[in-house]
């Protein structure tokens, strides 16, 4: 992978300018911004610190595990997992990460809660029918988040990623899976992300998870 160089000036005026997009939709109260970090160098993380960014968001165990590892503790982040999981990395994962935001079966919360008991969760949905995006079909979710808490586990949220390129056809999933989470009693709704995140906070996000509007474009994989 080539790195590429963070300037944390360039990375301050770029978290104004998601300020002033968000600012722009009405009615957005206690909203958290998840720093996605993927693809970049740890550098990426010191900056969004630096401009007071508290939760960042990865998606490959072993690259967040490294860049767990590579901070000092005194700045550690809240580390939240976003990417597909298998269950053989949750185990290493469990130092690592403070909130699983991609739980989509049943497998995975057996396995987070034998290995991180009472751990946060967020539960995914799957909103764009693509599967490789990961998540549940909407129509599991309430089983599965009943499972989750069965287990123990702390469920905290829903998580949705929109279709890429077309925010507008995201608004539909994103309604349902605001709607889903509050017949669930659940407090988060992770949607939103560099490119939808006026439609999601229309729709009701509480946490929007910014990479490319915060960092530039990603380096290919
Ligand atoms: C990469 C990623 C993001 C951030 O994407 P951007 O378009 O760079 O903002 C958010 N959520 C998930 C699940 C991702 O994989």
């Amino acid at each position: 992978m080539t790195s590429i160089p963070i300037d944390p000036a360039e990375v301050a005026r770029r978290l104004d300018d998601l300020r002033a997009r968000i600012d722009r939709v009405d009615s957005v109260r206690d909203l958290t911004i998840v720093a996605v970090t993927k693809g970049f160098d740890i550098d990426a993380v010191s900056a969004a610190l630096q401009c007071g960014i508290t939760t960042v968001g990865e998606n490959y165990a072993q690259e967040m595990i490294a860049k767990v590892a590579a901070l000092d503790s005194e700045t550690r982040p809240e580390w939240h997992f976003l990417g597909r999981l298998q269950r053989n990395k949750v185990r290493s994962l469990v130092p690592a990460v403070d909130v699983w935001q991609s739980v989509d079966r049943v497998e995975l919360i057996d396995e987070i809660a034998k290995r991180a008991p009472g751990a946060h969760v967020f539960l995914q949905a799957n909103l764009s029918g693509e599967p490789q995006k990961g998540g549940a079909p909407l129509e599991e979710v309430p089983s599965l988040v009943d499972h989750a808490r069965s287990a123990g586990l702390l469920v905290e949220g829903l998580m949705g990623v929109g279709i890429e390129g077309s925010p507008e056809q995201s608004r539909p999933g994103f309604r349902a899976l605001v709607a889903l989470a509050d017949s669930l009693g659940l407090i988060h709704r992770s949607i939103g992300m560099s490119d939808d995140l006026e439609v999601a906070l229309q729709e009701g996000s509480t946490m929007i998870r910014v990479g490319s509007a915060l960092f530039g474009p990603r380096p290919i994989r």
